[in-house]
């Protein structure tokens, strides 16, 4: 046993050690188990937590970087205001009253004018922010709160969350035994013994990054894999079976599995007849995607596709891990909506070691929406995108990112006066079309930004800027994804001014609606929220880690409908292979591939101009997003944007190693280094998104060379799915040629 189990803080070889969940910022959104080492109030390393359920005291660069992020020299540490034009690097500091009491001030002007609606609150995908931000805006009374700002929340993990409510009611995970504290040694847990992971890398992805530690260690203890991925990514180079899908294709593979499950009878009968909904009509649709078409299709040889479908239901039990390749592309709804027939119909929901219902943890995910609520009817019927498509209907809160663009741009059906931008760096990172993101931007009066150093974002749009407190330097409710909670302690004195992003939140949140905000400070809100867990902040903190209870098979417990009846919370009681949601909101009910829209297929003659396959936003171990670009040590493990290029497709286009190309479309053009590799396929290309140059210069026009490397300029906004959500990010065509040739 650890000498130091049950302490939050000690004293260590003249340091004092705080233990802490890592919540950002900088890192990612989920939260590992460090141990902050402290002296004379200064960090001076970190080191995983040994004691943590998750990572078990590994930790991925992006934690180990922490002292260079703490303490380097351009963070943002005052409060400022800008006193030039927009894009002009011209600041004054000013203090924190006096920036709430601006902001504050401003954001009444504009609701009484223009209602609270014309107000809208942008988050990234970090810092803790979701739960005080949407409260934020909730309690101003803007229902416009979107998560991931213009980036299209709509095509990235939402259309997972949605398909799984409306088909299952409630969202799953691969199990890697993460719902217990005592994780792999749990009698109750069986270790899948095939895991297949579908548009993801579980060990440099972030979501759910700490999982990679579990997944590693199903992988030591003998789990095989089926890796789906255009890339041979680490986990594919290990994997029994690597099927290299043609980018967007998802679902074609997805059926032609399914074709063969069924026609073979390798599906679990029993959980089919007692606990699916429409199985006849799925068994009609999976013949139209016999093997040897879905192979066509997604370029998969058909044998492949076949062995992988038998290997996957003939694993028992068996898991599947997805990514955000399936959202992202544009009929992603019925992507996911066949990935989740699979589990489904081989026996793998909600069984150790398949596809597993989480623990609910006390409800805390959802305290975020807690002053939803209180919104006014008309202020709900105001919100962007509301009503436009019909599925939006289901649970999901957020506006659609494209839609607030559109918005932005025309003024129709009300304009948008200002911006709160909270640890997101909006056209430099995620959104597609970043120019169009950029001009709509441009049109707003009123923007504050919360973040830990000067970005495009920025330098570009903010009135007034706040400087964030990275997380060693404050308390949080540490959620660690849907597994556990513990507590973010606050290590180090912070530098300078910043301010947690909590605090901001409920000093601001106080001043625009008192009410809303009751408590007496951040340590009484954070009480109030971890009231359903029995424990306060202090008690929390002192115990490490926190785990609901957890228990399989739910659905046969009465565990998941409102009634207690056994069953799942969808409309018939059943997992939906046929969905009675799909066909309310006029959708097809069932699964089925639609080609990307733009590909060598749907548009052969623009295929020609631009031959290759583009896709992008594969992460990497070293960035979040565009986040620690400025990070000396981080850098220097990819110090430049990376386009992967085969090296046959590249001989023929003169590319050498290290090349600076540039990728181009009929709708933007950037320019990146190629790098040879033939772990992808001769007719597709992979480059990274996120970037930006902290070290150019900052003022317009350059805005830290944004418009250089930034691939989202090749990536439409418009082209939508059917349902809403879905867009083609990951399957786009382009063409490559060196820059000297330009
Ligand atoms: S996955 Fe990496 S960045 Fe995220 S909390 Fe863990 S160590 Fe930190």
């Amino acid at each position: 046993m650890d000498k130091n189990e049950g302490k939050w803080t000690w004293e260590e070889d003249g340091m004092k050690v705080v233990r802490s969940v890592a919540r950002t910022g900088p890192g990612c959104h989920y939260g590992c188990g460090v141990l902050l080492y402290v002296k004379d109030d200064k960090l001076i390393k970190v080191e995983g937590d040994p004691e943590f359920p998750i990572n078990k005291g590994s930790l991925c660069p992006r934690c180990t970087a922490l002292t260079e992020v703490v303490y380097h020299p351009d963070r943002l540490k005052y409060p400022l205001k800008r006193i030039g034009e927009r894009g002009e690097d011209k600041w004054e500091r000013i203090t924190w009253e006096e920036a709430f009491d601006n902001i504050a001030d401003k954001f009444n002007e504009i609701r009484s004018k223009y209602g609270p609606e014309s107000v809208f609150f942008c988050q990234g995908t970090a810092r803790d922010v979701g739960v005080y931000q949407n409260n934020l805006a909730y309690s101003f009374g803007s229902p416009n709160t979107l998560a991931f700002g213009p980036l299209h929340g709509h095509a990235c993990h939402v259309p997972r969350v949605i398909t799984t409510k409306i088909t299952t009611g409630v969202y799953e995970f691969p199990d890697y035994s993460q719902f217990f504290p005592n994780t792999h040694e749990n009698t109750n847990w069986r270790m899948p013994k095939c895991i297949m992971i579908w548009g993801n890398e579980p060990t440099a992805s972030t979501s759910p990054g700490s999982m990679g530690y579990l997944l590693m260690e199903c992988i030591k203890r003998g789990a095989e894999l089926i890796v789906i991925d255009p890339r041979k990514t680490w986990v594919a180079a290990r994997a029994k079976m690597w099927l290299q899908i043609r980018p967007g294709t998802d679902a074609a593979l997805a059926l032609g599995m399914l074709n063969v499950i069924i026609n073979e009878k390798l599906y679990d009968e029993e959980f089919v007849r007692d606990w699916t909904y429409g199985f006849d009509e799925l068994k009609k649709r999976v013949q139209e995607y016999p093997p040897e078409k879905a192979s066509k299709i997604t370029w998969i040889p058909e044998e492949q596709i076949i062995a992988a479908a038998r290997m996957y239901a003939a694993s028992e039990p068996a898991a599947i891990q997805w990514g955000v390749a399936v959202d992202q592309t544009k009929e992603c709804i019925p992507t996911i909506h066949a990935i989740i027939s699979l589990w489904s119909m081989t026996g793998n929901m909600d069984a150790p070691g398949g596809n597993v219902i989480g623990s609910g943890l006390f409800g805390l995910g959802q305290h975020g929406g807690s002053q939803y609520d209180n919104l006014n009817e008309e202020r709900k019927r105001n919100k962007i995108g509301a009503g436009m498509y019909p599925l939006f209907d289901y649970g999901y809160r957020m506006p659609p990112g494209a839609q607030l663009t559109e918005q932005l741009l025309s003024g129709e059906p009300y304009p948008l006066k200002a911006a709160w931008i909270q640890s997101t760096n909006t056209f430099a990172c995620g959104a597609a079309d970043s120019r169009r993101v950029y001009e709509g931007f441009k049109k707003l009066g009123f923007v504050v930004v919360v973040d830990l150093f000067m970005t495009p974002t920025a330098m570009a749009f903010a009135d007034i800027i706040l400087p964030a407190a990275t997380y060693p330097e404050r308390d949080g409710i540490g959620l660690v994804g849907s597994i556990c909670v513990g507590t973010t302690n606050k290590a180090i004195k912070p530098v300078e001014e910043v301010k947690s992003d909590m605090e901001i939140n409920f000093e601001l949140g106080k001043r625009l609606n008192p009410g809303a905000w009751p408590w007496k400070d951040v340590r009484e809100m954070f009480n109030s929220m971890l009231e359903p867990t029995g424990m306060t902040f202090e008690e929390l903190r002192d115990k490490g880690y926190l785990y609901d209870k957890f228990q399989y098979k739910k659905y046969e417990k009465g565990l998941l409908r409102t009634d207690g009846k056994p069953g799942f919370a969808t409309p018939t009681g059943k997992v939906e292979l046929y969905s009675t949601i799909l066909e309310k909101c006029n959708l097809d009910p069932l699964p089925y591939f639609e080609e990307p829209p733009e590909s060598p297929v749907s548009t052969p003659e623009l295929a020609e101009e631009y031959p290759f396959i583009l896709t992008t936003g594969a992460k990497t171990p070293v960035f979040f997003h565009s986040e620690h670009r400025q990070i000396p040590s981080l850098r220097r493990l990819n110090p430049e944007p990376i386009t992967e290029i085969h090296p046959d497709a590249a001989a023929k286009l003169c590319i050498k190693e290290g090349d600076w190309i540039y990728i181009e479309n009929r709708y933007g053009r950037c320019r990146q280094k190629a790098r040879l590799t033939e772990r992808i396929d001769p007719r597709v290309v992979h480059s990274q998104h996120g970037w930006w140059f902290p070290e150019k210069s900052g003022p317009e026009p350059s805005l830290f060379g944004v418009w250089e490397s930034n691939i989202n300029l090749l990536l439409p906004a418009g082209m939508v799915g059917k349902s809403g959500f879905g867009y083609p990010f990951k399957a786009q065509i382009c063409r490559v040629y060196p820059v000297e040739e330009a």
